[in-house]
């Protein structure tokens, strides 16, 4: 299809309300007229200029498979031509939803029980709040209902997924967030720890912070604690050494639940087909989406622990129906797009994929960047990394946010043909490639983001001179 690339673009300003974008910069024109991005091949993607980029984010970490894989739109026509809807309210199922919760629970960590479904990942952590209270109200403990995330943890930007978002951008002007949410510690070394505490003495002192704000708020009034095993969007932060065996421990202390977000860390992202068993992690709940369909459809789950499940049937007598539930919830062209999504996850390995070639980009982004003076750390496991800039390195200081300069370099690298994203809570340069790229393509995208990181460190040189 050729398209009037002018048409489309006064189209697009004139009705489009997009996400994350200054709107009047857009509505004047000053940030540039939309991308209008056409087409996707493997790890690539191509806009309505013929410009090619690399997909250094695999869109918002979640084209796990790469573009392009027709086994996927060959599954959802199939499916569509076959029976494009049906509902999954009261005992209704298609063969493609039985069959993909079966494969879910199967693989899924820690003792699970069933899968219910959403369309993101904001709507999947909605519904675990509620499954928290719900839990928590059958087997007779209402007042156990606050939930505990984290500051920089990025759980969605719905009502309760947003509250539990732990970023205030996401909560000022919009009278978030809720007051059952409260927010605890970022478990990250470079900028939290004392100086010479060890990371795992870091992580014991988070615990602990935990385990006395649990006792403040009383355990009786505390229901659940929702993390990232690795911190996505709030800087592609690991965590520190003993992390998640000292947090572990303050939960089971308190019967505290655990709900796992593996939206960005399920399917492989770190090298384990979930995060939870990479870092021996023993969630109640875990939320899933992103890598699930590799976004060839909107698909989310909540994949639900024995024990919370337990109560729930034991209580249905009392209850009555289970009720909560979407249109779409268990959608069958979204369950046909999983199925042949996690096809291709098992068959090409993806996790053991992530796992070398990430080997490879870990040590490649240590080597190229670690000891530039503007790096003050480089950190990532499996296929997701960041590079961290500051501006001065010796003393652990920021640069001005008035320089921008994660933005500039995430310019920069885009002007080169490379997609690496410039995130929030200082300047981060973040990179979560598609779960099917090669170690040549690393070496591609480890080559423009060392020109990019360069022609910014020069500029700088120049700013700082005159
Ligand atoms: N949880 C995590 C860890 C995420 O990274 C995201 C999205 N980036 C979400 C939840 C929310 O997912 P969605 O944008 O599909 O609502």
């Amino acid at each position: 299809m050729t398209i009037d690339i002018n048409v489309i673009s006064e189209k697009d300003r004139n009705s489009v309300l997009h996400p994350f974008t200054q709107l009047k910069d857009f509505a004047t024109g000053k940030i540039g007229d939309p991308t209008i991005v056409e087409t996707g091949k493997g790890i690539r993607i191509r806009d309505a200029h013929g410009n090619e980029l690399i997909d250094g984010f695999a869109g918002l970490y979640c084209v796990n498979v790469g573009y392009g894989r027709t086994e996927v739109s060959e599954a959802i026509a199939r499916q569509a031509h076959r029976l494009a809807y049906y509902h999954s309210y009261a005992a209704h199922t298609t063969d493609e939803l039985a069959i993909l919760s079966d494969r879910l629970v199967k693989m899924a960590p820690g003792k699970m029980s069933k899968v219910f479904y959403g369309l993101s990942g904001s709507d999947a952590n909605e519904t675990n709040a509620k499954l928290v209270w719900y839990y928590n109200n059958l087997r007779g403990k209402p007042t156990k209902k606050t939930i505990i995330s984290r500051e920089r943890g990025y759980h969605g930007c719905s009502v309760i997924s947003g509250s539990m978002t732990g970023m205030s951008f996401y909560h000022d002007h919009m009278d978030l967030p809720l007051p059952q949410i409260v927010h605890t510690g970022v478990p990250h070394h470079y900028w939290g720890a004392n100086p010479g505490e060890t990371e795992a003495e870091f992580s014991a002192r988070r615990a602990a912070e935990l385990d006395q704000l649990i006792e403040t708020l009383g355990p009786d009034n505390v229901g659940a604690f929702i993390a990232e095993p690795v911190l996505g969007t709030g800087g592609i932060t690991p965590p520190p050494e003993g992390y998640w065996a000292a947090i572990q421990a303050v939960l089971n202390k308190h019967d505290v639940l655990l709900i796992a977000d593996e939206v960005i860390t399920g399917f492989g992202r770190t090298g384990s087909m979930f995060g939870s068993q990479r870092y021996g992690m023993e969630p109640d709940l875990v939320t899933i989406a992103k890598g699930l369909t590799s976004a060839y459809f909107p698909l989310s789950a909540s994949i639900v622990g024995e024990k919370i499940y337990r109560v729930m049937e034991e209580g249905a007598d009392r209850v009555g129906a289970f009720s909560h539930g979407y249109t779409y919830s268990g959608h069958p062209i979204g369950a046909a797009a999983a199925n042949a999504v996690l096809d291709i996850v098992e068959t090409e390995d993806l996790p053991g994929n992530a796992h070398q070639v990430g080997a490879y980009f870990q040590a490649q982004l240590k080597d190229r960047f670690a000891q530039f003076p503007i790096v003050g750390e480089v950190r990532g496991v499996g296929l997701m990394g960041a590079i961290e800039f500051v501006g001065d390195r010796e003393g652990k200081k920021r640069f001005d946010p008035s320089l921008k300069v994660g933005p500039r370099v995430s310019k920069a690298a885009r002007d080169r043909g490379l997609i690496a994203r410039a995130m929030p809570h200082g300047d981060i340069l973040g990179f979560a490639p598609p779960l099917v790229t090669t170690k040549a393509e690393i070496d591609d995208i480890i080559s423009i983001a060392e020109s990019a990181v360069r022609s910014v460190m020069d500029e700088l040189v120049g700013e700082v001179q005159t």
